[in-house]
C-alpha cells in the first residue's frame, strides 16, 4: 500500500518555501488596503474571492500554502456531486448553481472538472440515506429513479451485493469532481477578475472595528492591512478568527481501491454510490476507477471507497493532526469493501489523512457574523465541496449586501449563538 501521508514538518517547509510571500502595502485614497480580504483560498474562498472580484470588489487573498495544496480538506484526487441532497432538500439549488459555476470554470480554465457519472444510493427503505436523498428529490422534482435489486444490479452491477429488503435510488445528475484542480482554477479566475491573491502568507489575526478591519499576517515586513470587510474561509482553521463557531475538526483517512485481476470496477459499473455494509449497521460511500470508463482525460484514479465514521483523532487544532497513515489503520474498510465489492481487492492501493470539520447540526456556515463586517464561509460536515463554487457566490452576496440567489438561512452561522 502507497502513503501519501506527510508530516507536520513538511507542511511548514512547504509554506517556509513557498513563493510570493511578500504582502506589499496599498493603502488607496480611503486609507484601505482592499474592500474585502479572503482569508484562505480552498475550496469555499478561491471561489468566494472569484464571485467578489467579478463583482467589482477590490478583493486580496490569503492562502498560507499553494491552492490546491493537500493540508486542508480539499485533498484525495475527487470528490462526489449529488444533487439529490439527502443532507437538506434546500443544498438542491445550491449543488445546481455550483455546478453552473464549475462548467465556466472549466470552460476558462480549459480543464474537464466535473464529470457526471450519474449516482446511486442504497440502503433500507426507511434510512436517511433513502428519505433524505427522496426528500430533496420531491421538493425539487428531480428526476431520480427508485430501484430494487434488479434495478441496482441494472444501474451499478459492481453494487448487486446488498441486504434482502435494501432499495436504491438513482440520481442521474451525480459526478465526480477534481477538488485541487477546481481550486487552482478558481483562484486563477479570482485573479483574472481582479484579485490580488497571496499564497505562502498565513493570516495571524484580524481586528475589526466600526470602521472595518485590520488583518496581521506572518510576514514581518507587511504592518497592518486595513480592509472594509472580511470573508473568513479557513476551513478547518476557521476557529482561529470566529471562535464562536462551534467546528470540529476530525482526521480521516481516505482509501483507494483497484479490481482483482479479470474484475471491472470502473466508472462504468461502480458511479457515483453512498450505501449500506451487507450484514453491517454502517453505510460507506465512493465511485470507480478512471480505466475503461472514457474516462481517462478527466483524471486517472483507481476505485474510492471511504467510511461512515471519522478517524480517532478529534482535537481543535488542526495542525496537530497526524499525517502518517499507520499500519492497521485501513483494516476496517478494508473489511467493510471485503464485505460489499467482490470485485475489489479489499487491500488498498493508496491511503491519505484529509481534515473534515462536523458543526453540530451537519450543515455549513455561510453568511454573516455577530461582527458585521466579518463573513464566514466553510463548514465543511463532510459533504461541502460539491456546493463549494456557489457557497463561494453566498458568501460574495453577504459581503456585497446582495440578496441571496436561494434560502439559505439554514447555513446561516449565527444559528449557533447562544
Ligand atoms: C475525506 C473527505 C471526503 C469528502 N468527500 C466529499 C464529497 O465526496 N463530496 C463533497 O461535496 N464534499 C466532501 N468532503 C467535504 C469537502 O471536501 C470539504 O468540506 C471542503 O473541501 C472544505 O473546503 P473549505 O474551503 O471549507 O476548506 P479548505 O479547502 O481546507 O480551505 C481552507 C483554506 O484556508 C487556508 N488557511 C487556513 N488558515 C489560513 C490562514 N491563517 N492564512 C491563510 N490561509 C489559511 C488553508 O490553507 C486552506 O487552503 C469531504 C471531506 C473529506 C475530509
Amino acid at each position: 500500500m502507497s502513503c501519501a501521508g506527510v508530516s507536520r514538518s513538511c507542511a511548514r517547509a512547504s509554506r517556509r518555501c513557498s513563493p510570493g510571500r511578500t504582502v506589499e502595502r496599498m493603502p488607496r485614497a480611503d486609507g484601505f488596503d482592499a474592500d474585502v480580504a479572503v482569508i484562505g483560498l480552498g475550496a469555499v474562498g478561491s471561489s468566494a474571492a472569484w464571485r467578489l472580484a467579478a463583482r467589482g470588489l477590490d478583493v486580496i487573498g490569503f492562502e498560507q500554502f499553494e491552492p490546491g495544496h493537500p493540508w486542508g480538506g480539499s485533498t484525495g484526487q475527487t470528490r462526489l456531486f449529488r444533487v439529490a441532497c439527502l443532507e437538506h432538500p434546500g443544498l438542491t439549488p445550491i449543488a445546481r448553481r455550483a455546478r453552473d459555476l464549475w462548467r465556466e470554470l472549466e470552460a476558462s480554465a480549459r480543464v474537464p472538472l466535473f464529470l457526471e457519472t450519474g449516482g446511486i444510493m442504497i440502503g433500507p427503505p426507511d434510512s436517511h440515506l433513502i428519505t433524505g436523498t427522496l426528500a430533496a428529490a420531491a421538493a425539487h422534482h428531480l428526476p431520480v429513479e427508485r430501484l430494487n435489486a434488479e434495478g441496482i444490479a441494472r444501474r451499478s452491477p459492481a453494487n448487486a451485493r446488498i441486504d434482502a429488503g435494501d432499495v436504491g435510488v438513482w440520481d442521474p445528475e451525480a459526478g465526480i469532481l477534481r477538488p485541487e484542480a477546481a481550486i487552482v482554477a478558481a483562484v486563477d479566475a479570482a485573479r483574472a477578475a481582479g484579485a490580488r491573491i497571496r499564497t505562502g502568507v498565513r493570516v495571524v489575526a484580524i481586528e475589526p472595528d466600526d470602521e472595518g478591519v485590520t488583518v496581521t499576517v506572518d510576514d514581518p515586513d507587511a504592518a497592518g492591512l486595513r480592509v472594509r470587510q472580511v470573508a473568513v474561509t479557513a476551513g478547518p482553521w476557521i476557529g482561529r478568527f470566529v471562535p464562536d463557531m462551534p467546528l470540529t475538526p476530525h482526521r480521516v483517512v481516505m482509501t483507494w481501491f483497484r479490481a482483482r485481476a479479470g474484475h471491472r470496477a470502473d466508472l462504468g459499473v461502480l458511479p457515483v454510490f453512498i450505501r449500506s455494509v451487507p450484514g453491517h449497521d454502517t453505510w460507506i460511500w465512493g465511485h470507480g476507477a478512471s480505466d475503461a470508463s472514457g474516462s481517462s482525460e478527466f483524471a486517472s484514479f483507481d476505485a474510492k471507497v471511504g467510511p461512515e465514521f471519522d478517524g480517532p483523532f478529534a482535537s481543535d487544532d488542526p495542525d496537530a493532526i497526524d499525517r502518517v497513515v499507520h499500519p492497521g489503520e485501513t483494516d476496517e474498510i478494508a473489511a467493510l469493501v471485503a464485505a460489499t465489492f467482490p470485485d475489489l481487492e479489499p487491500e488498498p492501493s493508496g491511503a491519505t489523512t484529509c481534515i473534515m470539520m462536523h458543526t453540530p447540526d451537519g450543515q455549513f456556515v455561510v453568511g454573516p457574523t455577530a461582527h458585521p463586517r466579518v463573513f464566514v464561509g466553510g463548514g465543511c460536515s463532510g459533504h461541502s465541496f460539491k456546493h463549494a463554487s456557489a457557497l463561494g457566490e453566498l458568501v460574495a452576496q453577504a459581503v456585497a449586501g446582495e440578496e441571496p440567489f436561494t434560502e439559505a438561512g439554514f447555513l446561516d452561522p449565527r444559528r449557533f449563538a447562544g
